[in-house]
C-alpha cells in the first residue's frame, strides 16, 4: 500500500481557499455549495459548471459569487448569458471551455460530474497542478492508472469525497501504510437488499430509485440498487490506495453508520462513523488537513441502537463480481465495464430494459470486447475515450439485440 504524500505546507497557510466546482448543479455539487455557504469567508468560488441546466447553474453561480459559469451544451450559451445578466459572472460553453476552466489556478477543483464525461476536466485540473476533491468515481474506473500516474507526476493530492473512501482516508495512518492488512468498504445494500430474485426481475424504475439511506443523483442511485456502485468503489479504492483486489472487502451494513474501516496487521480496526450525509466527507475534503465546523446531522448511536453487517449476496447482485473480474483483468476491462454500465443504466431509466438486464448487458459487453480489446493498455486520455466509445457501442448493440429478440 502506498503511503500518503506529506501535507503541502501551502495548504496549511492560505487563509482563503479558492475552489472550482465541476457538476455544481448535481446532488454532490449542491452539498458542496451548502458547505461553502456555511463557511463563507473561508472559500472563494472561481468556476461552476453543469451539462445543460442553465437556470440551476446561474442560480448556484450567483449564490456562491462565482467568477465563471460553464455549460457543457454549447446551444445553451445564450440562455446562460441571459440568466447571468447583470451579475458580472462570465459565461462560457462547450468541452474546450470546460478544459480551459479546469486549468485555471485555484487551490482545489471539486470533480462532481457524473460518468466518464468528467474525466477530461478532472485530468486537466490534475495536469495544471491543482489538487482534486474527487466524487466522480467513474474517472478512476475509466482510466485509473493513467489518472493516478498523472496525479503523481504533477505532485498533487486526490482527496476522496466518496463517503467510503473518505472514511478510509481518515482512518489511514500515514506512518503505518505498510501495516494495512485489509480495507473494507461498507454498502447499504440498496432498495433490493432483502428482495427475492423473482421480485427483482419485475422491479420498476421507481422501486430502484427508492434508496433507503442516501439521497443522490439518478445514475448512482441505480448503481446502488444493482450494487455496481460498490463494484465501482472497489476499483476506485484500488487506484486511490494502491491496494490489490484480494485485500479489498465489501460488507453490507444497512444502517450506513460505519462508512469504511481499515484492519491493521496487529488486529486493530480503525473506522470512520457518521450520519449518511455527503456534507460530512465534502467538508473534510474542502478543509483538509484542518477540520471546520459544519451543521450536519449528528449521529445518535443510542437512537440507531444496533449495527448489523452481512456478506453481499453475489448471486442476486452479479455486478459486484463483474467489477472484481474487470479489476483483475486490467484497465481495458474496467473501462468497458464503466461504459457499458453507463449505457445500461440510461437504457433502464429510459424504460427499455429490465432491472436485471443491467448487469447482463455489462457482462455481455465485457465478453464481446475481450476479443478485440483484451489486454490493451490505456496510455493517454484519447485512448481512454476511444475505448469508452467502443464500450458504449458494444453495449448499445447488446441492448438492440435484446430488444429485437423481444419484438420478434
Ligand atoms: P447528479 O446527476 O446529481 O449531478 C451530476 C452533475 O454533473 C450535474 O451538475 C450535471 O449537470 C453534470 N453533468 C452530467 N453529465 C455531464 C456531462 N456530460 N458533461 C458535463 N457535466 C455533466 O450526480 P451526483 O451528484 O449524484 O454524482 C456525481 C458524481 O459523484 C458521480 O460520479 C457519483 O458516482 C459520485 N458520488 C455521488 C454521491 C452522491 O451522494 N450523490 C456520493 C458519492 C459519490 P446538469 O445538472 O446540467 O445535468
Ligand atoms: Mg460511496
Amino acid at each position: 500500500m502506498k503511503s500518503p504524500a506529506p501535507v503541502d505546507s501551502r495548504r496549511r497557510q492560505s487563509a482563503v481557499r479558492t475552489v472550482s466546482i465541476f457538476g455544481a448543479t448535481g446532488s454532490v455539487g449542491t452539498s458542496v455549495a451548502d458547505v461553502i455557504l456555511q463557511r463563507r469567508g473561508e472559500f472563494e468560488v472561481d468556476v461552476v459548471t453543469a451539462r445543460s441546466r442553465v437556470e440551476e447553474l446561474a442560480a448556484v453561480a450567483r449564490r456562491l459569487g462565482a467568477r465563471l459559469a460553464v455549460i457543457d451544451d454549447p446551444s445553451r450559451l445564450d440562455a446562460l448569458r441571459e440568466a447571468l445578466a447583470g451579475s458580472g459572472i462570465e459565461a462560457a460553453a462547450g468541452s474546450a471551455a470546460m478544459i480551459e476552466a479546469a486549468s485555471r489556478p485555484v487551490d482545489l477543483v471539486v470533480a462532481a460530474v457524473v460518468g466518464a464525461a468528467g474525466l477530461a476536466p478532472a485530468l486537466a485540473a490534475v495536469e495544471a497542478g491543482i489538487d482534486v476533491a474527487l466524487a466522480n468515481k467513474e474517472c478512476l474506473v475509466c482510466a485509473g492508472e493513467l489518472f493516478m500516474a498523472r496525479a503523481e507526476a504533477a505532485g498533487i493530492r486526490i482527496l476522496p469525497v466518496d463517503s467510503e473512501h473518505n472514511a478510509i482516508f481518515q482512518a489511514l495512518e500515514a506512518e503505518n501504510a505498510q501495516a494495512v492488512e485489509t480495507i473494507t468498504l461498507t454498502a447499504s445494500g440498496g432498495p433490493f437488499r432483502s428482495w427475492p430474485e423473482e421480485a427483482m426481475r419485475r422491479a420498476t424504475i421507481a422501486d430502484a430509485l427508492k434508496h433507503p439511506r442516501w439521497s443522490m443523483g439518478p445514475k448512482i442511485t441505480i448503481d446502488s440498487a444493482t450494487m455496481m456502485n460498490k463494484g465501482l468503489e472497489v476499483i476506485e479504492a484500488h487506484h486511490l490506495f494502491a491496494v490489490e483486489s484480494a485485500r479489498l472487502d465489501v460488507l453490507v451494513h444497512p444502517q450506513s453508520v460505519v462508512h469504511g474501516f481499515i484492519t491493521y496487521c496487529d488486529g486493530s480496526i480503525l473506522a470512520q462513523l457518521g450520519a449518511a450525509d455527503m456534507r460530512i466527507p465534502i467538508a473534510h475534503c474542502l478543509g483538509w488537513p484542518s477540520r471546520g465546523a459544519v451543521a450536519t446531522p449528528r449521529l445518535d448511536l443510542a437512537a440507531v441502537g444496533s449495527l448489523t453487517f452481512e456478506k453481499p449476496d453475489l448471486q442476486r447482485f452479479p455486478a459486484l463480481s463483474l467489477a472484481r473480474y474487470a479489476l483483475e483483468s486490467g484497465s481495458w476491462a474496467t473501462n468497458i465495464l464503466n461504459a457499458a454500465n453507463e449505457v445500461a443504466v440510461d437504457s433502464f431509466l429510459g424504460g427499455e430494459i429490465a432491472f436485471l438486464d443491467i448487469a447482463s448487458i455489462v457482462a455481455e459487453s465485457l465478453d464481446a470486447a475481450a476479443g478485440s480489446l483484451g489486454g490493451s493498455a490505456i496510455a493517454s486520455i484519447d485512448a481512454a475515450l476511444v475505448m469508452d466509445a467502443e464500450g458504449r457501442r458494444i453495449a448499445r448493440e447488446a441492448i438492440g439485440h435484446r430488444l429485437r429478440i423481444r419484438v420478434g
